[in-house]
């Protein structure tokens, strides 16, 4: 694998793209302002690897932020795509793929009696906020300090001084008075949270978490704290919300939330079960989902929602969901966490932790375990870089931030792990060990 990423072709056409896209990017992560240096531009993929505008391959670790389960350009779901294409694009009408879809979703997650398309977890998270607030007749949010759950106003929003809190904004244009709306409890703190329902009288509309958390690295839940998170909701009469654009269908066909104690009302999905197309979904129960229009007074619409190729990537995608793929992708992700422990350990750069659930895995340059969005700050960002780099220099593509997850697709082959292992002994040694 040659080093030296990204080449000449990357890096004249992130000059190009600054000229005309903001920052050259998108989404502001793709930019490598986290990692430092020029994004590597990517002209193709298969399978686990892709290849980038200077022809160089890479292992491909981030699977578009968690979407790709079944790797890059899996045949089956692209030729679903082309065929759905060749009958037309969108006709802004119902067709019957997105019944499909949806019954094949039930089928594994019951929990979602009724359910929505849109076009993000964006906005599958915001609809099922205003769905969440139309029912109650409640106006307040909490969220837990790391969690993200898309860039909707209100949950762009950080914790204040101090646990268990009003929140702040996390960006500027956000407003104050919106973000008052929202509170912040911090992760894996059920007496936190505890706390916040007794000061909150009887405002609270609902609670959103990710089961397992996969935006501040990987934090698995404590073993009481979703089930606290249900006890205390269905106290204080507070929907939950179970964000499961990460988790659902990644780490198990269906959802996760129920297995690890949590009762939700409604449930958000993303990512995977669109197969690698614009899609988000929200659902629950059809008490609360029937308040959406146009059977009840909640709205909420989309000129493309349910689009026909994203239904189509969803079905091709979720019907090759085997109880075989998910106990592969297990022994390879149990595999590869321990081949990087293991590298580290060897390298001397120490401290490193892994948290890992499933196919996920967040790499901590710090002392573990791994709870809440403090301890994955203490994350070290430039021994993170310099790992980053010398792992993309010999052909691994990782999440250019140090608080991202990093992604098993179901591509990934042991012997993929195996000549992978030269570059992570290179990454290691140049993270190096924290200097004291
Ligand atoms: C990615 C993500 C979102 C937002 O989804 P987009 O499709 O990027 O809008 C929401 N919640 C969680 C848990 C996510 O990981």
């Amino acid at each position: 694998m040659t080093p030296g990423a990204p080449g000449p072709r990357s890096r004249a056409l992130a000059r190009r793209a600054a000229r005309v896209l903001v920052g050259g990017v998108d989404s502001p992560v793709r930019s490598f302002r986290a990692v430092g240096g020029s994004p590597v531009f990517f002209a193709a993929g298969r399978g686990a690897y892709l290849t980038d505008a200077d022809g160089r391959r890479y292992l491909d670790l981030v699977g578009s932020w968690g979407a790709n389960l079944l790797g890059n350009a899996p045949a089956p779901v692209v030729a679903a795509v082309r065929r759905a294409a060749g009958r037309g694009l969108t006709f802004g009408a119902p067709v019957a793929a997105e019944h499909e879809l949806a019954e094949r979703i039930r089928s594994a997650a019951p929990e979602l009696e009724r359910m929505r398309f849109v076009s993000s977890g964006t906005e599958a998270v915001m609809s099922a906020v205003r769905a969440a607030r139309g029912f109650t007749g409640r106006s307040k949010v909490v969220k837990f300090a790391g969690g993200y759950h898309g860039h909707s106003d209100g949950l762009l929003a950080r914790a204040g001084s101090g646990v268990a809190t009003h929140a702040l904004p996390d960006s500027a244009g956000v407003p104050r008075s919106v973000v008052a709306e929202t509170l912040v409890a911090r992760y894996n703190d059920p007496d936190g949270l505890a706390d916040l329902f007794d000061r909150a009288d009887d405002a609270i509309a609902a609670v959103v978490v990710e089961p397992v958390a996969g935006n501040m690295g990987v934090v698995p839940p404590r073993p009481d704290f979703l089930r606290r998170i249900s006890t205390l909701a269905r106290r204080h009469r507070a929907l939950v919300i179970a964000d499961e654009v990460i988790t659902g269908f990644r780490l198990r066909r269906g959802t996760v939330h129920r297995t690890l104690g949590l009762r939700a009302d409604l449930v958000t999905l993303g990512k995977v079960v669109g197969g690698g197309m614009p899609l988000g979904v929200y659902g629950g129960r059809r008490a609360v989902m029937e308040t959406v229009a146009p059977l009840g007074p909640v709205y909420q619409a989309g000129t493309l929602a349910g689009h026909p190729l994203a239904m189509a990537a969803g079905v091709a995608t979720l019907d090759r969901l085997t109880p075989e793929l998910y106990r592969r992708l297990e022994r390879t992700s149990a595999a590869m966490a321990s081949m990087l422990s293991e590298r580290a350990e060897r390298a001397g750069a120490t401290p490193f932790t892994i948290e890992r659930v499933g196919s996920m895995l967040g790499l901590f340059f710090a002392p573990g375990p791994v709870r809440d969005d403090r301890d994955a700050e203490r994350s070290d960002r430039a021994r993170y870089a310099r790992f980053f780099h010398a792992a993309l220099d010999r052909g691994v593509y990782l999440p250019p931030s140090a608080l991202e997850t990093t992604f098993v697709s179901a591509a990934v082959r042991r012997e993929d792990l195996a000549r992978a292992r030269p570059a992570f002994d290179a990454a290691f040694a140049a993270a190096g060990a924290a200097r004291r």
